[in-house]
């Protein structure tokens, strides 16, 4: 015995069939009805539009995609910087054992400290101003400068991001 269902059901059940929750056996009964009958079809469609745009899941797969990008980019900075401030090190380290200790604890501390994302810019900036202090170091004063500039990006960024989403 073939059963027919009414278009009323087959469109009580789009909304569900358009997010895939329904059971194997629905879904089935709901596709071969959409082949069928060209008002559910459109019915679909414009159902399937209005989720499509929806602007607030948008912007919320924006935000993510911001933080991976930023992270990623902190990362990168991170892995440069240790890479120069442990380069340092090795070079001073025949000519002044201090300095290459103070150096090789900062690029030692840039990997563990790295794991806090938008705090660490900030502890950086200070400890590597106390280093330059203490060794006079003007390579150590540059990475000084860019750490307090990923300070105040990363700031400016959740601000921008409290702003206009909320959260
Ligand atoms: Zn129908």
């Amino acid at each position: 015995m073939k059963k027919t269902i009414s278009c009323e059901i087959i469109q009580d059940l789009l909304p569900n069939y358009i997010e895939g929750i329904l059971s194997n056996e629905s879904e089935k009964l709901v596709s071969e009805h959409l082949h069928k009958c060209v008002y559910c079809k459109k019915e679909w469609e414009n159902m399937n539009t209005l989720i499509e745009v929806n602007p607030v899941e948008e912007r919320k797969v924006d935000y993510l995609k911001g933080i991976h990008k930023r992270f990623r980019n902190i990362f990168l900075a991170c892995i440069i910087l240790s890479a120069i401030t442990f380069l340092i090190g090795v070079f001073y380290s025949e000519k002044n054992t201090d300095e290459a200790l103070w150096t090789l604890f900062l690029s030692f501390f840039v990997f563990v400290v790295m794991l806090i994302k938008f705090g660490f810019p900030l502890f950086f900036a200070v400890a590597s101003f106390f280093g330059y202090k203490k060794t006079k170091n003007k390579w150590i004063l540059i990475i000084t400068v860019i750490f307090i500039y990923l300070f105040f990006d990363s700031i400016s960024f959740v601000i921008k991001n409290i702003l206009i989403y909320g959260h």
